[in-house]
């Protein structure tokens, strides 16, 4: 098979598994922008836990957002705060009810059809996997909300400081969690 047919046919797989998993997500009385919030708000970090910044992972409006993020709230998923950084914005948490939901995510059926592949070294596949989104939001003009230590402005600091590491972009001290966590602000460093 060519190089172009087997690109074309891998975007016709991934694109058969994600209607998969969006099959099963109904059957939880969420529906899948819902899923992928729930799923953002355990991923991001606490200067990205915002609907603004939702919106923008997941290239959808404020309006729309917003709709999601009240139904959440109103079913007892999230809560939102005042943001004690912008008082015009708002911080988004799980709850406890949310953080059991994700429990039981159908996006972990997926994970563990990948992870019964044995044939194939995942790493290669995640990487693979990794430069396509990139390519895909560069051309929609998105934010790559990359993992913080992967970030120009992450800095380590020395063994037996107080905190983990430090953003040099909002001067915050960052924990080790925050280190994995995802940013709105992250910008790839150069290797
Ligand atoms: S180091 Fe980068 S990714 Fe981490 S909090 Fe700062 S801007 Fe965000």
């Amino acid at each position: 098979m060519s190089h172009t047919s087997l690109a074309v046919e891998a975007a016709q797989l991934i694109d058969r598994l994600d209607r998969l998993v969006r099959s099963g997500e109904s059957e939880h009385g969420l529906n899948p922008v819902q899923w992928e919030a729930l799923r953002y708000i355990a991923r991001a970090n606490r200067f990205s836990r915002t609907p603004a910044a939702l919106a923008d992972y997941l290239g959808s409006t404020r309006g729309t957002v917003s709709q999601s993020l009240i139904s959440l709230e109103e079913k007892g998923f999230i809560a939102r705060t005042q943001s004690a950084r912008d008082k015009r914005s708002v911080d988004l948490e799980l709850t406890t009810h949310g953080r059991s939901a994700l429990d039981v995510d159908p996006l972990t059926n997926l994970a563990a059809d990948f992870a019964a592949t044995r044939t194939l070294n995942l790493e290669t596949v995640v990487g693979l996997l990794r430069d396509t989104l990139t390519r895909a939001i560069a051309r929609n003009g998105g934010k790559q909300f990359g993992v913080c230590r992967t970030c120009k402005h992450f800095q380590k600091t020395p063994t037996g400081a107080t905190n983990f590491a430090r953003c040099t972009l909002l001067d915050e001290p960052l924990s080790k969690d925050d280190s994995a966590a995802i940013c709105v602000e992250q910008e790839a460093a150069t290797v």
